[in-house]
């Protein structure tokens, strides 16, 4: 789970800097994918897993197997930041890494108007010339909403407008079939998971960490956050160790 790729404002002129992760740091981290043997898929290819379809280059996992067990890694960007066309985009294409950008439709080429005022800073969102542009260059475009709202606080009859209509803006924008969701700040309740699967999504990302198991329900994909401090030792262990599942327990 990515958000922004770039350079963060200097400490203390802005909060959440951990959202961000350098592009010197992501270019080591997607060499780093494919030095040590992980195949980059799409999120396509994660439910193929949770549904024990056998993957192409390699033998099928054992029922219970994880998926980094067989090395697979689906790159997910929150919020859809122009940073993304700049910085990140132009590395992934280099790899042919397949990658899903989750965008705010209804501030696309404004910025994160959610929450620039408590972060202190305006985040650029990309427009919808740069987002046909990323679809025509293979990159998957989900959505996140139409105003990143927290979605289990807002009434009920906004859902449908949040959900099936931040996916229609950008079918209708981008003439492409929109397939997955994501949970703003990662809230959800039984009836927000009901109206993403009603809406035809085929899946949604969470905020859980930790792997993702053959059998996971694919409306709450769990991922593994990569941040400012995310230097590569932490990158590495992050892939390699059962680090992220024993965070995921600690939580709970
Ligand atoms: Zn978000």
């Amino acid at each position: 789970m990515y958000h922004n790729i770039a350079v963060p404002p200097p400490r203390g002129h802005a909060k959440m800097r951990g959202l961000y992760v350098t592009p010197r740091m992501f270019r080591f981290q997607m060499w780093y994918l494919r030095a040590a043997g992980f195949n980059v898929v799409s999120l396509h290819g994660i439910l193929d897993f949770i549904r024990g379809e056998a993957m192409p280059g390699g033998p099928p996992g054992p029922p219970s197997g994880r998926a980094s067990s067989s090395r697979l890694i689906a790159l997910t960007f929150d919020d859809g930041y122009m940073d993304f066309y700049e910085n990140a985009w132009p590395v992934l294409r280099s790899y042919g890494y397949p990658s899903t950008v989750f965008l705010v439709p209804g501030l696309a080429g404004e910025a994160n108007l959610w929450d620039a005022e408590q972060l202190g800073t305006r985040k650029k969102i990309l427009d919808w010339p740069k987002t046909r542009e990323l679809a025509a260059g293979g990159v998957s475009l989900g959505a996140h909403t139409n105003t990143h709202p927290f979605l289990t606080r807002i009434p009920p009859e906004r859902l449908k407008e949040e959900i099936t209509g931040s996916r229609k803006t950008i079918e209708d924008r981008i003439g492409r079939t929109v397939e997955f969701f994501c949970y703003p700040y990662g809230d959800y309740n039984a009836e927000v998971v009901r109206q993403v699967r009603e809406a035809g999504f085929l899946g949604a990302t969470s905020v859980k960490r930790g792997f993702t198991c053959r059998g996971d329900d694919p409306f709450e994909l769990k991922r593994v956050p990569v941040r400012l401090n995310t230097w590569p030792l932490s990158f590495i262990y992050k892939l390699h160790s059962d680090y992220e599942i024993r965070k995921a327990r600690n939580r709970f």
